[in-house]
Formats: C-alpha cells, sequence, structure tokens
C-alpha cells in the first residue's frame, strides 16, 4: 500500500477506527460486514504501512479485555493552504481537523503574476520539506473563481504556463485539489462544523465579500467547472458602485463588508463635522455598532434587511433547511441577526421560510485552512 493509493477497504476500515473511540477487530468486521479472520488481517496491513497501532486490551462490555486500534496521530497529514488576497497561511491539517503545524507569510498581497506564483509554490514546498511530515496530498484554497476540473484558478495565475497543481506536482509530487475560500469554510462546517449531517443548507460568507456555499441532498453544489454560490456577483444589486469583477450592479458591491464600509463613509461625507476620520473600516463599523453609534447601527441594519431579502429569494428557489450566516460580520450578531430574519421573511415564500432554521455563527480563520484539509481528505475518500 503506498501513501496515494489506499485500497476501498483500508479507507473503510480507518473510516470506522477514527469514528470509534476504542476500535476492536469485531467492531471492524460488524461494520464491514466481514468474517473476523479477515478484518485481522485487513487492520493487520494497515499497521504495517504505519498508519494505525495497535494500542494494547481495553476492558469494552462484557467478557475479556480486547486490542483496540487507533489512527497514528501524524500517519494522515494534509498540506493546507490559504491564499487570500492580503493573507497567505500554510497548514498541516489531520484527519481530525486539527492544525498540527502552521504558518502564516507575513506582508503578503496577492497578484496576478507569475511571481507571485512562484513565491507561493516555493513556500509551500519549503514549508513541506522543513516539516518532517509525509503528507497524503495538498489542499488549496484561494480566493476568486477555482476551476475545480482542471485545478487551476480562474481569477488568478490563468495566462501562467503551469497551474499551481502542476507546479506543486512537480516539486513535491502529491496530489492537489482546489477550491475558493467560501466553500473551503463551507466544507468545514459541512464536515465538522455546524452542518454536520444537515443535507439541506446555505453556508453565508458574510465579509470583506460576499459568498455562498449550498448543500443539497448532502452535496455541495459547485456547479459544471465550480463556479456556483457566487452570490456576490449576482446582477441585483441596488447600487451601481463597480464590482471587483467589473460589473455594476452586483449584490457583494451593495451589502458586503467593502460596501458597508463605503456606506458608511458616504454617510459621514454629508455631515458637516466628521468624528469619525476618513477611513473607517467595516470592522470598525461594527465595532461602532457594537458600542451603540446609531449611524453605524443603521448601516449594518439596512445592509442585514437586504442580505435577508435575497437569502429570502433563495430560500424559494432551494429550499435549505438551514442557513448559517458567517465570515467576519457574524460578530455583529445582535444587531444583524433580527434584520436578516426580517427581509427574508419579507421575500421568501411562507412554506420555505417557516421550514428555515437561521443561525449566525462564529468564524475563525483557521477555518479555511482545515475546510480545505477535510475537502482534500473527502475528495480521496479518507472521510
Ligand atoms: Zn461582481
Amino acid at each position: 500500500m503506498n501513501k496515494y493509493s489506499i485500497e476501498p477497504s483500508h479507507k473503510k476500515i480507518l473510516q470506522v477506527i477514527s469514528s470509534e473511540e476504542d476500535c476492536t477487530i469485531p467492531q471492524i468486521a460488524k461494520a464491514l460486514t466481514i468474517s473476523v479472520p479477515t478484518a485481522q488481517k485487513l487492520t493487520q496491513e494497515i499497521i504495517d504501512a504505519g498508519i494505525i497501532y495497535n494500542a494494547g486490551k481495553v476492558q469494552k462490555g462484557e467478557g475479556r479485555p480486547a486490542n483496540v486500534y487507533r489512527v497514528l496521530d501524524y500517519s494522515l497529514q494534509v498540506i493546507a493552504v490559504e491564499i487570500l488576497m492580503k493573507h497567505f497561511r500554510i497548514a498541516v491539517v489531520d484527519l481530525n481537523g486539527n492544525i498540527t503545524h502552521y504558518q502564516d507569510i507575513p506582508a503578503f498581497e496577492l497578484r496576478d503574476d507569475e511571481e507571485c506564483l512562484n513565491f507561493i509554490v516555493r513556500q509551500i514546498v519549503d514549508f513541506a520539506k522543513c516539516h518532517h511530515i509525509r503528507p497524503v496530498g495538498i489542499g488549496i484554497s484561494i480566493t476568486g473563481r477555482v476551476n475545480i476540473n482542471v485545478g487551476r484558478s480562474q481569477s488568478f495565475f490563468s495566462n501562467a504556463p503551469k497551474s499551481i497543481s502542476d507546479l506543486l506536482g512537480e516539486h513535491l509530487d502529491l496530489p492537489v485539489v482546489l477550491t475558493n475560500d467560501t466553500m473551503s469554510y463551507g466544507w468545514y462546517e459541512k464536515l465538522i462544523g455546524h452542518l454536520v449531517g444537515v443535507d439541506h443548507a446555505f453556508y453565508v460568507n458574510w465579509s470583506r465579500g460576499l459568498g455562498l456555499s449550498m448543500f443539497s441532498n448532502g452535496h455541495m453544489l459547485q456547479g459544471g467547472n465550480g463556479f456556483a454560490g457566487e452570490f456576490g456577483h449576482m446582477q441585483i444589486g441596488k447600487t451601481t458602485r463597480p464590482c471587483i469583477c467589473g460589473m455594476r450592479n452586483c449584490l457583494g458591491s451593495e451589502l458586503s463588508g467593502h460596501a458597508i464600509e463605503r456606506d458608511f463613509q458616504d454617510l459621514m461625507a454629508t455631515f458637516q463635522d466628521n468624528p469619525y476620520g476618513d477611513e473607517v473600516t467595516y470592522h470598525q463599523v461594527v465595532e461602532l455598532a457594537l458600542g451603540g453609534d446609531v449611524n453605524a447601527i443603521e448601516v449594518l441594519r439596512h445592509a442585514s434587511r437586504r442580505l435577508g431579502e435575497e437569502i429570502g429569494n433563495l430560500l424559494s428557489l432551494m429550499n435549505p433547511e438551514v442557513v448559517v450566516i458567517s465570515g467576519t460580520l457574524y460578530k455583529a450578531k445582535e444587531i444583524i441577526f433580527d434584520e436578516i430574519l426580517k427581509g427574508a421573511s419579507e421575500k421568501a415564500l411562507p412554506e420555505s421560510f417557516k421550514s428555515c432554521s437561521f443561525r449566525i455563527i462564529p468564524w475563525e480563520p483557521e477555518y479555511g485552512l482545515k475546510g480545505v484539509a477535510m475537502y482534500f481528505y473527502r475528495m480521496f475518500e479518507f472521510i
């Protein structure tokens, strides 16, 4: 068994051992509907490959103590990479979603040129070589559109002769999967977060941009090429501000974090004495609102109501059971939640609204790394 081609029966055993605290051979045999001797033989093969170990005898229920098996903490690892406009993080994430190594590349700015691509590849290769790890692959989360079929970003480095997946594959001889940031956060929630066991759901990434991960029948709707979920670029925004995509009327241009900044600054410009200064970030707008500033509260409430309305329209289309709102704007929960609900209730069919549960859930920077790693494990059927 080499590290890239784990047999299906071995993967199933790994799944059983990962999900049971103290897993015995009879439990494996029962889960796979195979005989105990066969389970013993297959388990020994995975021990020989250095992926699991015999943790000794444990008393389980009645009868004699039985040998139990566990996955070695370091045996299954994915190098997870997150590339955002101003952040570049690399980590090692194990099968349980724990980060075991982490590096934040300082002062990073994403540019659409080959020099930036080569810098990213060099950092990942150096990271892989300086840590004593033996990963099964690399998961990359990058902002913008990602063509999941060819493992290439459409928004960055699309003119480079070789994709980031090809370059990394050449240097490290590892399989590479690519997805975008909102889908990584969605995978995190679906595979180890708040959406575990939920088949029909929306994950709304409300941060500096606006993105959506959609789940139907337990599967993420990625689209034919991986471009699905571009909620922020739908032409339903009540604004003519130009969007980063080159179009106007994008919803994100009306109510993303960036738009909230602009709204607040536009409002301030109408005041004779502006007490806030010229450069107010949307994070500061949230802090001001939480501190009771009526202007900041008004801007956030307006954006929340509009977000709720457009989510309400999508409820009628997709009928999710759960909508989770996350991203960095989650911190304004006490101000935004009721407005989102009001907006959604006004626009959605009553049946769709009543059957849907709304939640605002925390967001942490590491969720992108964990999410893309869990996506890799899922793609290669480790989970
Ligand atoms: Zn746009």
